[in-house]
């Protein structure tokens, strides 16, 4: 029995328009027709037709950043060490359907801990859960100087940490082969981190060291793509986005202090970026004094933001594909909520057309993915992942955060599940031990006055 859906308007995925009285077929969980209805082949009476002529129909929407083990974690420690990674396991598994019912059919998880991604990729295919598809990196390659190395050295890095850190060429060379046997898609590596600043001066925003010199990754990035798998960069500061890019890394994320040479190198050898402008934006936007990260980051991220802007619309214009991604996962940026945030950001701020953003939102995002050209958008031979929309995101972009215009979901031509049921976050994400949130000195107790809550008041 194939499906017919009749559409308002049909956004393939492929262009940056949509076009009107079109019909979209699905057999056997896959596109076998999309264009115009007076050339669609009849519907059987056996066939299901759905009526969305009054409706936007799209193709699902990728997100390349989505970290499903992190739990909305309001600090590295609650990502790294208080939830036993099987836990992590069960509740990604919770959050990727969250994902899903925002209307994101494909996601790319760059970095977790041990094979918790992973292991929710596997019991999706296997048909176990409902939830999107995935591409998944293993713990991120780490050294002294890249994220995801945040404890002091007497402590090291857990085994339940979100990185790996190698310490020589062969520890590189051992863990991704190691990561290759276990079936990750894709190698991360923390190209750079938050502290470790080049000396002599240099700004300290736009200055961060390269956690691995050029050979290092040169070497690493060859050896990944001999074993078949694509190579994915953290790198905020211009010298690990340069290495990055002279590497030839698939995809660089952040690259937000990147210069004209970046930009030759990336054009030259065809690599994409994944700005992931929605976790600096959401942190200056949204962040509050009593924070623990408090004002020096929302401003920093202010200015990444800025900068980022003006070499990613510059990117943008010279033809490299921006993949759409989030950094979802942390506080500040939970499963579900500001996916599509992202394209209202290349619209508001890289001079983006909203087709052009949808495009890369759909088509282009989901292309990076594995199986990524049979994904992400509506055309014969392509995955039957389909929303039917309420609205015109061609007019107003943010209208895709609005949950209440998915009317419908199909994932592989099948509607999801549209369930949901509450959960105590406490028990999900909160689990560090973080007693108090001030000082309290005397001058502190005196200035708080009446705020100090009462326990008749609990
Ligand atoms: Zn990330």
């Amino acid at each position: 029995m194939a499906k017919h859906i009749k559409c308002g308007s049909l956004f393939t995925g492929l262009d940056t328009k949509a076009e009107k009285d079109q019909t979209v077929v699905i057999d056997k969980g896959m596109v076998t027709y999309a264009g115009p209805s007076a050339k669609a082949p009849k519907a059987s009476p056996k066939d299901e037709v759905i009526d969305a002529s009054k409706y936007f129909v799209m193709p699902g929407l990728s997100d390349v950043h989505t970290h499903l083990a992190y739990g909305n974690a309001r600090c590295e420690e609650d990502i790294d060490i208080y939830a036993p990674v099987e836990f992590r396991a069960l509740r990604g598994m919770f959050m990727a359907h969250r994902v899903l019912l925002a209307g994101y059919t494909n996601i790319c998880n760059p970095g977790d801990a041990a094979r918790v991604t992973l292991s929710i990729r596997n019991a999706i295919n296997a048909g176990l859960f409902q939830g999107p598809r995935i591409t998944t990196a293993g713990p991120y390659l780490t050294s002294r100087q890249g994220l995801t190395d945040w404890y002091p050295t007497w402590i090291g890095q857990p085994e339940t940490s979100i990185g790996h850190l190698i310490r020589s060429r062969d520890e590189g060379i051992e863990e991704i082969r190691y990561q290759v046997k276990d079936g990750v898609d894709v190698i991360k590596f923390a190209m750079d981190g938050d502290t470790a600043l080049q000396p002599n001066g240099v700004s300290k925003f736009s200055g961060l060291m390269a956690a691995f010199n050029q050979d290092e990754l040169n070497y690493y990035t060859t050896e990944s793509h001999r074993l078949g798998k694509k190579v994915i960069t953290h790198a905020r500061g211009l010298e690990a986005t340069l290495y990055s890019a002279k590497a030839g890394v698939d995809c660089i994320f952040h690259a937000s202090y990147g210069d004209d040479e970046c930009l030759d190198e990336i054009v030259k050898r065809k690599l994409t970026i994944c700005p992931t402008l929605t976790l600096l934006v959401n942190n200056y936007e949204f962040s509050q004094p009593t924070d623990g990260a408090g004002k020096g980051w929302s401003e920093h991220s202010k200015f990444e933001a800025e900068t980022a802007f003006k070499f990613l619309a510059k990117a943008h214009k010279a033809g490299v594909p921006l993949l759409t991604g989030t950094d979802s996962g942390f506080a500040i940026t939970p499963y579900g909520e500001w996916h599509a945030k992202e394209l209202e950001i290349y619209v508001k701020y890289l001079g983006m057309s909203e087709g052009e953003a949808l495009r890369l939102g759909t088509s282009v995002t989901a292309g990076f993915m594995t199986d990524g050209s049979r994904l992400g958008a509506l055309a014969a031979g392509r995955h039957a992942d389909v929303i039917i929309f309420d609205g015109n995101p061609l007019k107003d972009i943010s209208q895709l955060m609005d949950k209440k215009r998915f009317k419908h979901i199909l994932l592989a031509g099948e509607p999801i599940s549209v369930e949901t049921h509450d959960v105590d976050y406490r028990k999900v994400s909160q689990f560090s031990y973080d007693m108090w949130s001030d000082m309290y000195t005397q001058d502190r107790v005196k200035e708080l006055g009446n705020q100090i809550r009462t326990i008749a008041a609990e």
